[in-house]
């Protein structure tokens, strides 16, 4: 039963750096927030995947985090901001105050269920408000900007199920003291793994870095710059090609700097090869060798959130959806933010401009109506 039904011509859904940069974009464009569009977010609070992110990443620690498009109006920048305090305080905070600002009325919570077929050849957004309650809108344009925070990547090792000790992915870490005095597993080959590999250190922790493929440091200065445009490029295929997407790391490579470095140096950034399988009390490497774990943490990425568009039924055999310039090849009412080469907060800022202006274009062209 259709209890509410509400109407509206975009509903963006997500309010990260993806999403808000969309809707500050098709308020500058002329639409009215609430009305013409509506933001829907999940979260709690502001600050999108930030939010949730462990208290020990710090802006300093982070890569770059791009201001949002806009945000110099408030006489805001990520550049001027505390480097130390934890970058979800210093992301939250910035992201409330920006959307005040802009009035952009993002609904929160609003967990979007299903994206369906609706009325008039439109779409209908199907969620949940706070107290669970089932809300619809009906809407011409749907706008995906909701990240991959949700959908944490935890490859299958044999045994993975038999472990007697703690298994968490990145999204579910919280704080290094969790595992003070332990033997901790961490796998994976990118920042994250890195970060944790140093808290642990701190706090007592025996850990053992295992990789599926070899770490590639680069020199932070050469090779950057060059190395992220190719990371991007590869994204970009893949999504155009409808592919799953490839791990950023595998494009992007780890960078050395004097922190990283000092880490090799002590013998705690050197990693080994994926172990083969996992037992009750630790996991076995190919080569035989045993190792004690109390603690398994997986840093293995995250794959796009796309549950809720599976009634829509796009993706491809290929096992991606097919997305060009973030607008979905498959399906003319559907824009992908944040997708694939635009999953950074540079790369959403970009998307924001981009697709508010096909959004527009679109809608002014859609049977009966002008924007
Ligand atoms: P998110 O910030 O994830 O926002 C998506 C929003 O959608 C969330 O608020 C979520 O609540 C909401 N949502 C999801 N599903 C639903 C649903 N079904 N219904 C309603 N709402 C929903 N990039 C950088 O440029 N610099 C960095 O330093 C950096 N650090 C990173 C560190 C980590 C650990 C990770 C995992 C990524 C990092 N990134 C970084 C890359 C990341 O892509 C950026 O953080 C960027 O901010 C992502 O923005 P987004 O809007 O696409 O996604």
């Amino acid at each position: 039963v259709r209890e509410t039904v509400e109407r509206t011509r975009v509903v963006v859904i997500g309010a990260g750096q993806a999403g808000l940069s969309v809707a500050y974009y098709l308020r500058r464009l002329g639409l009215s927030p609430g009305s013409d569009f509506v933001v829907l977010d999940r979260g709690p609070s502001t600050g999108g995947a930030w939010q949730f992110r462990w208290r020990a990443l710090r802006l300093g620690t982070a890569h770059r985090v791009n201001d949002l498009p806009g945000m110099a109006d408030l006489g805001l920048s990520f550049e001027t901001a505390d480097r130390t305090a934890p970058a979800r305080d210093v992301v939250s905070d910035y992201y409330d105050r920006y959307e005040r600002f802009y009035d952009l009325r993002v609904r929160r919570p609003s967990d979007v269920r299903g994206v369906e077929e609706g009325q008039d050849h439109g779409l209908t957004v199907r969620y949940l408000d706070g107290g669970g309650a089932p809300r619809f809108l009906d809407t011409e344009i749907v706008v995906n900007a909701t990240g991959t925070w949700g959908s944490p990547f935890r490859p299958w090792y044999p045994g993975r199920d038999s472990f007697a000790g703690r298994q968490v992915t990145t999204a579910e870490y919280t704080d290094a003291s969790e595992f003070e005095g332990q033997d901790v597993v961490v796998v994976g080959g990118g920042t994250s793994a890195i970060g944790f590999l140093l808290e642990l250190e701190r706090v007592g922790a025996r850990t053992t870095w295992a990789t599926r493929r070899p770490v590639d440091w680069f020199d932070q200065q050469e090779l950057g710059i060059e190395m992220g445009a190719a990371a991007v490029a590869e994204q970009d295929e893949a999504a155009r090609a409808g592919l799953a997407l490839p791990s950023i790391v595998s494009g992007t490579g780890v960078p050395l700097t004097r922190r990283n470095r000092a880490g090799i140096d002590r013998g705690v950034l050197v990693d080994r090869p994926m172990f083969a399988s996992i037992e009750p009390e630790g996991v076995r490497f190919a080569d035989g060798s045993f190792q004690h774990a109390d603690a398994i943490i997986w840093a293995t990425g995250f794959r796009p959130e796309l549950r809720h568009l599976a009634p829509l039924g796009l993706r491809s055999r290929e096992g991606g959806v097919v997305v060009s310039r973030g607008a979905s090849q498959a399906d003319p009412r559907l824009y992908f933010a944040g997708y694939g080469p635009q999953a950074s907060t540079i790369g959403a800022n970009r998307a924001g401009r981009v697709i508010a202006r096909q959004v527009l274009l679109a809608l002014s062209t859609s049977p009966g109506r002008a924007a």
